[in-house]
């Protein structure tokens, strides 16, 4: 058992409570799944009633993991999200907000559809944010918690995503920063993991219809068909969940405020300069 696995799930301590957001499919299901694996207790929240309750069904454990349906649009959805974890499991130690969309492949900025933008930054930030708000309702009174967000190598560079996706993940860094500012006093610790492409439903929806083939984004390639930064290795939905699951457990205890990459150095490396050949 890793060290991550004995702080997570350690015994005699309770094991922890964990929301998950966006956890019927993708990178929220393998959270979910590795979380369960580490002995957490886990409430998933999606809008996909049945795939959330097929990964519930999955895991066979029905005492542990409980599905509930929620819009993270939707404020007053996310608080009861929040309040049934709590009924159900005691408290919430910590919250992934992990769902988001990448809203339709990039577009020129002079036909933009404002609809569509508004669209991806109520999913992707305001939603966000419920999870914070009605996270910190629960954890400043204990002192404890951790937060955890899904933001995007679109946090850290210009021209990997349509306009309105790249602007939400910055956002969520922002915010991630912003409100570990605030609850640091509480004992409470706030972050973000930001992924390189792996495949999933979002990331296919970035690419043209004809192109979005099971190993459309196998191997070393990036969206755009130019280069990824490190060879050999593919990113998975399971490299993104470990991350998450560091920055959620004791191992990360004075970790807050931060924006760690899971990109392979993708966004270290100046990919106009081909300095490395
Ligand atoms: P996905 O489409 O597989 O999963 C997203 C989940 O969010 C789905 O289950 C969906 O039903 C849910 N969801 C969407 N809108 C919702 C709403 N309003 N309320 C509740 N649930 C909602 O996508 P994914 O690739 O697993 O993405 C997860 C997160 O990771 C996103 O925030 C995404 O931006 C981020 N991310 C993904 C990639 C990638 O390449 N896949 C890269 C960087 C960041």
């Amino acid at each position: 058992m890793s060290t991550t696995s004995i702080l997570l799930a350690s015994s005699p301590t309770p094991s922890k409570v964990a929301l998950v957001t966006g956890g019927a499919s993708g990178i929220g299901e393998s959270i979910v799944h590795l979380f369960h694996t580490h002995g957490a207790k886990i409430c998933i929240v999606d809008v996909q009633d049945n795939l959330g309750k097929q990964v519930c069904e999955s895991l066979g454990d029905e005492a542990n993991v409980v599905f509930f349906h929620c819009d993270v649009t939707v404020e007053e959805d996310v608080s009861h999200a929040v309040d049934f974890t709590v009924d159900r499991f005691g408290t919430l130690d910590i919250i992934v907000n992990n769902a988001g969309i990448s809203g339709s492949p990039c577009a020129d900025i002079r036909t933009a559809d404002l609809s569509e933008f508004d669209k991806v930054f109520s999913i992707n930030v305001k939603g966000v944010f419920h999870g914070m708000k009605h996270a910190a309702r629960i954890m400043i009174p204990k002192k404890k918690g951790s937060i955890v967000s899904l933001s995007s190598v679109a946090s850290a560079i210009g021209g990997i995503g349509p306009h309105a996706y790249t602007g939400s993940k910055y956002a969520v860094l922002g915010l991630t920063k912003n409100v570990a500012a605030e609850l640091g006093k509480h004992g409470i610790r706030v972050n973000c993991v930001s992924p390189y492409g792996v495949a999933t439903g979002l990331s296919l929806a970035h690419l043209p219809e004809d192109e979005r083939t099971e190993d459309a984004l196998a191997g070393f390639r990036d969206f755009t068909g130019r280069m990824a930064n490190l060879e050999g290795v593919e990113l998975t939905t399971h490299d993104v969940a470990n991350a998450v699951l560091f920055l959620a457990s004791d191992d990360a205890r004075y970790i807050s405020g931060d924006n760690l990459m899971v990109d392979g150095g993708f966004t270290s490396a100046n990919h106009s300069l081909k300095v490395f050949r």
